[in-house]
């Protein structure tokens, strides 16, 4: 699903928090902590209760719940509850909402329904809840045909006050018109204080969809919808289109949020272990009883299926020139989309969800060994895969990184390999490792279960299908045995029937244009000329009248004591550990968590790399993506990746820098395997690790050269859309020892090695240093592992284990090996990457302290306390920028940093005054409150199954380090703060900012050390 706005910030865990509370906290909580208790009740089908009808109880043992449908009598909205025992309980709000144009009216909408409602009246309530609860997910997202307003938290006081605050925005919201200029789009002097400056578009949803379509992947996706499915809502862009949006007047909007906004085109859902007959009241008492059941409001927004086209069609766009791309003339990309399934009929779509990964999915699917291997491309197009957010569902298939010049080739491989498919049809072995990887899924489970179920359901919900049938999986699977077993040509015929013989298809090209984001700045302002041209002189004068009295709403300080906040004193004081054992293993450091884990086996592993070179150390990020996927001396890759999907979900190695929690530049680098299984597979999956570890061929070049040119072209994927991640890296790697190798495996520098590496000719001498790294760390030199299992399996698991590590060649040599690197941590560093964006991401990193230090707790709240009150009332609400904030990483480095902003250097100087602004100490009390709030919203996150122990395995820190952190959260004061601050964020201590954006005048004099051309 496409998401904006807040889906993004949570996942950069940004928050946003500003001005002034006057009030102390003063409590409008809903009801008093007893009454919400979860305790247990029943229901039946057919019962009302609370002003609902039971419409249907389905037993989910698949997912060890039940699914309670509702429906509400008066106005007949809908409601979910899934019934769970799991504590991190989940509500949501969604509605229906199909825009035919791209002025991103639902998007723009989203933004100002949480902009203050009629019981919060103050602006922007939803960011100001952020530090006034627990909340483990908080969000709202705008999908092409709907918008639904979720949120997930552990505590039930927390729970109704954000179901208040979250009900209210939806049904009684301010939608004041200044918000909408705000946060959709507003004409503004470039210097508001200047009439003289010149005039431009403004607006949060403006600039970011201006950064959403700065990445070749989203316009390729975007067009993908927009072209196959052309006669309904997915036409046009609900995220607004940065061309359209100034389009959209306030009226239109206020007249879609009526036509929208309304319980009887909302679907309500609940999960986890809360007493669902308390939010039914609660829902039916405060807000749905108000109402009236309106047939025009779920009528009016249906999606029909799209009628089938009786000829395929295609479309040629054009994309940005990517000056990271591995090879400057091969920028293009090709995709055949075909509209497969109604979203309805689920069964239908699980049958399809098999078969093209069947066709898509690792070495052995027929796509990879005709479209990838073969050197065309850099890999699979954007898009590739089965994809059910819409009425109609597409699958898609192509090839990104092309020449135009292979474009028929690469068609004509795509309808060949179908043919070829048809013909053969498919080896039963990986029919089977399809669906032991449903049947694993379904065992495995994350800590965000409730938020991900309703992601999965949202889709199918919105077009009124029965989502009961999604968690029928086991059921689904049963059935689809039974049916491959009775026909031998049962995937034959559905091949023909989807692919071979559809001719609703949409062959869609892309090539690079070099004046791309010149010829967007072109049009953008032809319609800034266009609406200028079209105002009188008093409109004009009134730009910057409107600017100024923007300003000053956003200056005022307003009282913001109409909110619900939770206390310090709602915060557990104590909280529970896992239990684990520690033992050893032939001398191999173990630990083993017991808990209920659904039974599943899940494992872990850390070996050195310390010993290493430095050069050689440079070559690791390609080592840990490749090594699993070359075969061995026994099986070939193709015969070894049908082996590890028989046994577990896949064998996951990756890199690991664990900070010292003691001294500062100080870690440990070391490889990390992972997997999971089904208990009794335990022996399997070990023998799996054996057979890599100790037998893995890195021999054959086509394969590794094949491999290296798909990496290659993976990584400049995304650093449009989290270059605040690639400045933070390179801003730390100038303060920091770990840092600065976690940039050199994985930040701007590893990218400009990877395009260094793909483009050798000669690639043996690296095949070889790949055979030469396996040898000097596949071992249990310096090795530790972890076991995470259910109280059954840890009676067996023993066995297991031993035999797996008396496989394993070498002996112990002792622990992994803490190195401490010196750094030279002097002076002020400035760097510009100039990168052809349309907005900038700033980053600033001070060297600190390590997380045991005293001074890391209370820096920690600092940073809340200035995303907050500092950070984001100046760069994202004044200056426009979509995101800001600052943290301290577990290297103990200050990291400030800004997303998806408009402005570059103005942003680096507020960052460097971050230090004055806390010297005014102009902050109450309560701010601090919110502060801690906010580090423990971190702090207690919710972990699932597979993660717990991991604290103590990967950072060391034992309970007693972290249960003394978290009381000194507690203890954090304004005196504490206000010395940090003078130690810390001052000119004294070395610091290094960087900006990867646009061209700019204002950087001249700092240093442009990457050069994305060569
Ligand atoms: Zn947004």
């Amino acid at each position: 699903m496409k998401c904006h706005k807040l889906h993004l910030l949570e996942k950069c865990s940004l928050s946003r928090n500003f001005r002034k509370t006057f009030s102390s906290h003063q409590q409008t909580q809903i009801k008093t902590r007893s009454e919400i208790s979860s305790k247990p009740y029943t229901i039946v089908e057919g019962a009302e209760i609370e002003g609902f009808k039971v419409t249907e109880i389905q037993n989910v043992p698949d997912f060890n719940c039940k699914l309670v449908k509702l429906s509400h009598i008066a106005t007949r909205a809908q409601y979910a509850h899934i019934d769970r025992s799991d504590a991190n309980n989940v509500f949501a709000i969604a509605f229906r909402t199909t825009p035919f144009d791209s002025t991103g009216i639902p998007h723009i909408l989203e933004h100002i329904t949480l902009m203050g409602s009629k019981k919060y009246p103050c602006r922007d309530p939803f960011f100001k809840m952020l530090n006034r609860s627990l909340a483990t997910y908080l969000n709202a997202s705008t999908a092409p045909d709907f918008t639904v307003y979720p949120f997930a938290t552990q505590n039930d006081v927390d729970y109704y006050n954000l179901m208040s605050v979250y009900l209210d925005a939806v049904f009684k919201p301010k939608l004041r018109e200044n918000d909408f200029k705000l946060e959709g789009w507003r004409l503004e002097h470039e210097d508001v204080d200047n009439p003289e400056s010149s005039i431009i578009f403004k607006g949060v949803v403006f600039n970011e969809m201006k950064g959403v379509f700065s990445e070749n992947q989203n316009i390729f996706l975007e067009n993908i919808i927009n072209n196959l499915l052309p006669s309904h809502t997915y036409a046009v862009n609900s995220g607004g289109d940065p061309l359209h949006i100034p389009r959209l007047t306030y009226e239109k909007l206020v007249d879609f949020q009526r036509s929208h906004y309304h319980p009887s085109n909302s679907r309500i859902y609940s999960y986890g272990n809360f007493n669902l007959i308390n939010n039914l009241k609660f829902v039916n008492d405060n807000y749905l009883k108000e109402f009236a059941y309106c047939e025009a409001y779920w009528k009016n927004t249906i999606v029909p299926p799209e009628s089938r086209w009786s000829e395929p069609r295609r479309k040629h766009i054009y994309g940005k020139y990517d000056p990271l791309a591995t090879d400057s003339n091969k920028q293009s990309t090709l995709a055949v989309s075909y509209l497969c399934e109604d979203i309805k009929n689920v069964y239908d779509l699980f049958e399809l969800k098999v078969l093209t990964q069947l066709l898509t999915d690792g070495p052995n699917a027929p796509f990879y060994k005709n479209l990838v291997e073969p050197n065309i491309g850099s890999g699979y197009s954007p898009g590739t895969g089965f994809d059910t957010q819409t009425r109609d569902t597409i699958f898609t298939i192509g090839l990104q990184g092309l020449n135009e010049k292979d474009f028929k080739k690469v068609e004509s491989i795509i309808y060949t390999t179908f043919d070829e498919c048809i013909a053969n049809g498919f080896d039963e072995t990986n029919i089977e490792n399809i669906l032991h990887g449903a049947e694993l899924n379904v065992k495995h489970q994350g800590s965000d279960f409730g938020i991900n179920l309703l992601y999965s359901l949202a889709p199918l919900w919105n077009h009124d299908g029965n989502i009961g049938e999604i968690l029928k999986i086991t059921e689904h699977i049963r059935q689809f045995r039974k049916n491959i077993n009775n026909n031998p040509f049962y995937l034959n015929i559905m091949l023909e029937k989807y692919f071979k013989n559809n001719n609703h298809r949409l062959i869609l090209t892309m090539s690079p244009d070099k004046d791309y984001e010149d010829l967007t700045r072109r049009k953008e302002n032809e319609i800034l000329q266009e609406t200028l041209s079209g105002m009188d002189i008093k409109e004009i004068a009134n730009v910057y009248e409107t600017g100024l009295q923007l300003r000053n709403i956003l200056e005022t300080d307003e009282d913001i004591s109409c909110l619900p906040t939770l206390k310090i004193s709602d915060i557990s004081q104590n909280i529970s550990h896992p239990n684990i054992n520690f033992t050893k293993v032939l001398d191999v450091p173990l630990q083993i968590c017991t808990l209920s884990t659904n039974n599943v086996t899940y494992f872990r592993s850390l070996l050195d790399v310390s010993h290493l070179s430095d050069e050689v150390k440079t070559l690791l990020p390609l080592f840990v993506q490749i090594v699993s996927q070359m075969g061995t001396r026994s099986y070939d890759y193709r015969i070894f990746d049908q082996m590890i999907l028989r046994k577990t979900l896949g064998l996951n190695i990756g890199l690991q820098i664990t900070d010292d929690i003691w001294e500062m530049n100080t870690f440990k680098e070391t490889i990390s395997l992972g997997s999971l299984c089904l208990d009794q597979n335990i022996n399997g999956m070990f023998e799996l690790w054996k057979i890599l570890l100790n037998e893995v061929s890195l021999t054959d070049l086509n394969r590794f050269a094949m491999l290296v040119r798909n990496i290659a072209g993976d990584v400049v994927n995304g650093v449009a859309d989290s270059g605040h991640h690639f400045a933070m890296l390179y801003a730390s790697s100038y303060v920091s020892a770990a840092a600065y190798q976690r940039e050199q495996f994985g930040g701007l520098t590893f990218i400009q090695k990877m395009k260094e590496i793909a483009n050798t000719q000669d690639l043996e001498p690296i095949l070889k240093h790949m055979h030469k790294i396996a040898d000097d760390t596949l071992n249990k030199k310096r090795m530790q592992c972890a076991l995470n299992v259910s109280a059954e399996q840890s009676k067996i698991v023993t066995n297991s284990i031993h035999e797996f590590m008396s496989s394993i060649r070498g002996s112990n040599e002792g622990e992994i090996i803490t190195r401490f690197s010196s750094h030279k941590n002097v002076g002020t560093n400035k760097f510009h990457f100039v990168l052809p964006f349309a907005v900038n991401y700033v980053a600033k990193s001070i060297q600190c302290v390590p997380y045991t230090n005293s001074d890391f707790v209370i820096v920690r709240v600092l940073c809340k306390l200035l995303t907050a009150k500092y950070l984001l009332p100046f760069i994202r609400e004044r200056y426009g920028a979509y995101g800001a904030g600052v943290v301290i990483s577990s290297c103990g480095t200050i990291q400030f940093y800004s997303y998806r902003d408009p402005n570059s250097t103005t942003t680096a100087s507020l960052f460097d005054e971050a230090g004055a602004w806390l010297a005014k100490n102009d902050f109450t009390e309560s701010d601090i409150d919110e502060a801690k709030l906010g580090v423990f919203r971190e702090v207690d996150v919710p972990i699932s199954p597979s993660d717990q122990g991991m604290r103590i395995f990967l950072n060391g820190i034992t309970n007693d380090i972290f249960d003394e952190h978290r009381r000194r959260i507690l203890n954090v004061n304004r005196e504490h703060l206000l010395e940090v601050a003078s130690n810390y964020l001052n000119e004294n201590n070395a610091s290094a900012t960087v900006i990867i954006g646009p061209e700019n005048k204002q950087t001249e004099s700092w240093e442009k050390t990457f050069n994305v051309n060569s």
